[in-house]
């Protein structure tokens, strides 16, 4: 450290020292909002290409912080992962997708929900003791609710996250390859994966044009993924252009903004009804 070390003590330069207490601050301020459950969860719509209905849902959890506003998980998952607080944070995120999802079938809605794990989360000896209770305390069927992990929650400890994800499948959930094409060694391990679905990473297809070289690798990474047998979603489709390109490289899903931001559920339940209407 540039100030070094003085009479045995040690001082961090002020900018690091800044961030350093940043973090513990955000770090007490999330211990503080799981026990007052200022977090909430929304929910994003998943259309079926063939008849634009919505199939699904993915599960997007938010911090209502008082005097502050919502908070995007960008800002918090980060720090939760590191200190460990996800391992709750995600149990209660699975919880409420599982019951709210179960309340919609109730409704007469079929929607799979969609839950995210973190690489933490993954590797947790307690993770599918905890799915299979979220499924059972709301009476969701297993095969309603999808869990998304990433390459990179997978590739640091193969073995580890291949034996746990045998175990998710047993349940009866089924698994979703999220943010494919962004992680190292894409291919390497995805045959060995017991993945039901890939959804390609939105980068691809924000960055879509006709006949550029971007589209010609979502256009294989959806032909890959139908070829395996797996359920293609697109993220992030903001335009009708990215639906019509998706639509004849025979993606099955999408998601994005041109559909719905994620929603809290009242909302989410106006969209269905404006959907159903049309
Ligand atoms: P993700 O799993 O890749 O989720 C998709 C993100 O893309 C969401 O951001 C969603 O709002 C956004 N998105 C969807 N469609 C569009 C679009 O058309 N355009 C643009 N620009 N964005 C779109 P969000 O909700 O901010 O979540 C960010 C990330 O935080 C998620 O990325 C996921 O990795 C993480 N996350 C969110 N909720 C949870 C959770 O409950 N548990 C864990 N472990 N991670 C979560
Ligand atoms: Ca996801
Ligand atoms: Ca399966
Ligand atoms: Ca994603």
């Amino acid at each position: 450290a540039k100030e070094g070390c003085r009479e045995g003590y040690c001082f961090f330069e002020p900018a690091l020292n800044q961030k350093v207490r940043h973090r513990l601050e955000l770090e007490n301020r999330l211990r503080t909002a799981l026990q007052k459950e200022e977090f909430l969860v929304c929910y994003q719509p998943k259309i079926d290409l063939a008849s634009l209905r919505t199939v699904g849902v993915e599960a997007l959890v938010r911090w209502r912080r008082p005097g502050v506003g919502l908070i995007s998980p960008g800002e918090f998952i980060p720090v939760a992962e590191e200190t460990g607080l996800i391992i709750p944070l995600g149990r209660w995120v699975l919880r409420q997708a599982c019951q709210q999802a179960q309340r919609w079938r109730e409704q007469g809605r079929q929607l799979s929900v969609a839950v995210n794990l973190s690489p933490r989360q993954l590797l947790d000896p307690d993770l599918t003791r905890a799915v299979a209770e979220a499924l059972e305390e709301s009476g969701l069927p297993p095969e309603q609710l999808e869990l998304e992990i990433t390459e990179n929650a997978v590739m640091p400890s193969l073995e580890l996250a291949l034996g746990r994800l045998a175990e998710l499948a047993a349940l009866g959930a089924r698994l979703a390859m999220d943010d494919f094409g962004r992680g190292y060694s894409s291919l390497y391990h995805l045959h060995r994966l017991p993945i039901d679905i890939l959804k390609v990473d939105q980068y691809f297809i924000k960055e879509m044009t006709p006949h550029s070289r971007v589209s010609s690798i979502v256009e294989a990474m959806v032909a890959m993924g139908r070829s395996m047998g797996l359920v293609v979603v697109a993220e992030g489709v903001e335009n009708k252009r990215h639906l019509e390109m998706l639509a004849g490289m025979g993606c099955h899903q999408l998601q994005g903004f041109l559909f719905s931001r994620p929603l809290e559920p009242p909302r989410l339940e106006d969209y269905l009804a404006r959907e159903e209407a049309a």
